[in-house]
């Protein structure tokens, strides 16, 4: 009993300063925010030339900080990929993933998500002239460009096999670099979700198409601990309170320009 006692309370004492380190990185501040956040998705997560980062779920994080009692300059922004936000969460290399991280039940098995705050659905992404992709269907005999660690390849490669996925899926790290690949010819589609894409297609307009027909449902979801109810409801609140107050609505307007038109209301929190 005795030594199990004591192991027990090793195993607390580790537990505590794994806490006290947790997110505190090489800057050492635990008094910091720390948001995992996309850096190569326009009007979503993007690193600007001066080092800042601009897109809608920059502004969800400041929001929910200021909330949560963050002054401005204690948020930090972390480069996230699609393939390390599991981890990130699970390794406390963060306090929070806000990175077009859509609620499912596997990731949910990991991670625990406040939200949704913003849903939208898988689409794709053509070159401007290439008229021969009009939905999902005509992917099944085309080259198609994803993200590993997303949860868009993953439903091409479910519906059309692994065949299909060996033959004509590419994956990279972001979806920014299945850019030029798309543009070279090199695949004909890229296929995630259509906030993404409206993102690229504005960046360099006349080049690319959205082909605008989802073929999903994906409710952006703010990862967080799994076990941590207490912050998962004050970020539900904070969520709540940017619906409420206008902060949403501005964000939509500033961030997706014409696009913007197709998120008229918040969607409903769900709590957990
Ligand atoms: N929302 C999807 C996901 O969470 C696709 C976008 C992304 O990979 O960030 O996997």
């Amino acid at each position: 009993m005795r030594v199990r006692r004591i192991g027990a309370v090793v195993i607390a004492a580790a537990a505590a300063m794994a806490g006290l380190t947790a997110c505190g990185g090489d800057s050492g501040a635990s008094d910091k925010f720390v948001v995992g956040i996309k850096i190569d998705q326009p009007g979503l997560g993007q690193k600007q030339p001066d080092g800042s980062f601009k897109g809608f779920d920059v502004d969800v994080a400041r929001y929910i900080a200021k909330e949560l009692g963050y002054a401005d300059d204690k948020i930090e922004f972390k480069e996230a990929i699609s393939a390390n936000r599991e981890s990130f969460i699970q390794q406390g290399q963060v306090n929070a993933v806000i990175a077009t991280y859509s609620i499912t039940d596997d990731r949910k098995k990991k991670v625990s998500f406040a939200g949704p705050y913003l849903v939208t659905g898988q689409d794709i992404l053509t070159r401007a002239d290439d008229t021969t992709i009009s939905g999902v269907e005509d992917l099944k005999a085309k080259k198609v460009c994803g993200a590993q660690g997303s949860s868009s390849p993953k439903r091409l490669a479910d519906k059309f096999g692994a065949e299909w996925k060996a033959q004509y899926l590419t994956e990279q790290q972001g979806y920014g670099a299945c850019l030029p690949l798309l543009e070279n010819k090199q695949v004909d589609a890229i296929s995630t979700d259509a906030t993404i894409l409206a993102g690229f297609a504005a960046q360099s307009p006349g080049k690319f198409r959205l082909v605008g027909q989802p073929f999903s449902e994906e409710k952006y979801g703010v990862g967080l601990k799994l076990d941590d109810k207490a912050t998962r409801d004050k970020v539900n609140t904070a969520v709540e309170k940017m619906f409420s107050d206008g902060s949403w609505k501005k964000a939509v307007e500033a961030n997706f320009g014409e696009f913007g038109k197709f998120f008229t209301t918040p969607p409903a929190v769900e709590r957990y």
